[in-house]
């Protein structure tokens, strides 16, 4: 079956793919299961110099592969160059913590010995979304190699090139043959893959609907599985926050990629003494954004990853309007060619309306006010995500507090959400299970054994 990548920003078709049939798949996969005998063999000071090298070709190469991801989906170069220099970074990380992070740990029990070691699954199967093309697929692979387990990537359609070009960036760096690998299959062929003897675990990074389907078929063969899925994020400005610091952090967190990333804040939770001035400074901020062709290094917001994302913003907006929001600045596509929407601020949104209840995965920001702290922290647990999300304040003991009590997997004060290698990242409630990132994500996918030794006689 034939399908074409195409730019969101032109409409150009960038390249006509073909799936892969069912048989290219199993083969593609049985490599990379005979690769992992090799592989798993090798100690973690052994691995670590090939992530030395993927780190200097991801970087060797950033200008073109940046060109890729904003041609495939239309975020900013800028912010496209900035991705690929993270997984750069990300993987030396990994080079340089994994031994220490994989290191056996030694338990007292009533043995002579107590040993914990991890030990790698085999070969694990990772489904991508388009959002962060490189990141998030290295976000998952580096780890997971660097574990001594081998990868099958398949990429959202629509990255496609992206997803050949992160294959190559693993055999430009020298990883013996088949270690990663990329694939193009059908739906029925990832079920028929995740079902098979040779897959023994999976990850997934998308949506939640999907994310249960392919929760539910790993759970049915019984393989390890991490989600990684949408989220809602709670943006809460206390009264004592400083107006210009969090009315720019609010613009960074929501416009980041235009919008379409899972940890964007998405929710403004504002308390009331402050509402008027914060929304005031936002909407100005937001309404000077430079909108426009991703590939001009000024742009700041780029196109929209398609038609049908549009168009479901357009409708979540609608919907929040009929019901009583209002519109401060945007709420209009731009006229012209390619899937752009202004950054857009809403005020007099609740609970009910679509913007406050769902993943919104593009530059709208609704706003809602609240009469204190107490009720901030309700209102931004009263959401069926628990992805990421930050409080705004001068005061960081109450920040902390505040931190404390959001229910997600991860909570900043005084910054927007953002992944750093060296900390967790993952969701409670409907944003997923598991964890990626640091030495929490590098263990997902590991089999901790215990080595138990006795005196003899
Ligand atoms: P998506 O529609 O769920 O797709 C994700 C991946 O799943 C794609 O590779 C897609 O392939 C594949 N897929 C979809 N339906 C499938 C099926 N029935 N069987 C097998 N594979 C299937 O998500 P998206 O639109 O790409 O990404 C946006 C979503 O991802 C948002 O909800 C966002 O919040 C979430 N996200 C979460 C995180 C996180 O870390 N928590 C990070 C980034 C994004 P095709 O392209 O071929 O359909």
């Amino acid at each position: 079956m034939e399908f074409k990548t195409v730019n969101p920003a032109t409409g150009e078709t960038i390249q006509t793919w073909r799936k892969m049939v069912p048989q290219e798949v199993m083969q593609t996969a049985q490599l990379a299961q005979e690769a992992f005998q090799q592989w798993r063999g090798l100690s973690v000071a052994e691995r670590v110099p090939y992530f030395q090298e993927l780190a200097v070709v991801l970087r060797e190469n950033l200008g073109d592969w940046a060109d890729l991801i904003t041609a495939e989906m239309g975020k900013p170069i800028t912010e496209a160059r900035a991705e690929i220099e993270k997984c750069a970074w990300m993987t030396e990380v990994y080079a340089d913590n994994a031994e220490m992070w994989l290191a056996d740990e030694k338990v007292a029990a009533d043995g002579r010995e107590h040993i914990v070691t991890f030990q790698p699954l085999g070969v694990i199967f990772s489904i991508m979304p388009w959002n962060y093309p490189f990141w998030q697929a290295l976000r998952f692979a580096v780890p997971g190699l660097m574990a001594g387990n081998t990868s099958l990537l398949k990429h959202a359609s629509n990255v496609t090139g992206c997803a050949f070009a992160i294959e190559d960036a693993f055999r430009k760096a020298g990883f013996p043959a088949d270690v990663f690998r990329t694939i193009v299959p059908d739906y029925e062929t990832v079920s028929a893959l995740i079902a098979s003897d040779i897959v023994q675990g999976v990850s997934l990074t998308g949506s939640t609907e999907v994310g249960r389907h392919i929760g539910a078929e790993a759970g049915r063969h019984l393989k390890k599985v991490v989600l990684e899925l949408g989220g809602s994020d709670p943006f809460i400005v206390l009264e004592d926050a400083d107006i210009e610091f969090t009315a720019r952090g609010a613009v960074t967190g929501r416009m980041v990629t235009a919008g379409q990333s899972c940890i964007a804040s998405k929710r403004f939770i504002v308390v009331e003494g402050i509402a008027d001035a914060f929304t005031s400074r936002f909407t100005e901020l937001m309404g000077a954004l430079k909108v426009g062709d991703p590939r001009d290094e000024t742009t700041q917001v780029g196109s929209l990853v398609n038609e049908a994302a549009v168009a479901e913003l357009e409708e979540q907006l609608a919907q929040s309007v009929s019901l009583g929001a209002r519109v401060l600045c945007g709420g209009e596509r731009l006229a012209g060619q390619g899937c752009f929407f202004p950054p857009t601020v809403v005020t007099d949104t609740r609970c009910g309306m679509r913007l406050v209840d769902e993943e919104v995965f593009g530059p709208i920001a609704p706003i809602i006010r609240v009469q204190d702290e107490a009720e901030a922290v309700a209102l931004a647990n009263a959401s069926e995500f628990g992805l990421g999300g930050s409080v705004w304040t001068r005061d960081l003991a109450r920040g902390e507090s505040v931190a404390r009590q959001v229910e997600s997997g991860t909570l900043f004060v005084n910054s927007i959400t953002k992944s750093d290698p060296r900390m967790p990242f993952g969701g409670v409630k409907n944003s997923g299970l598991g964890r990626e990132l640091s030495h929490y994500g590098l263990k997902e996918f590991v089999n901790v054994k215990g080595v138990n030794i006795y005196d003899h006689g």
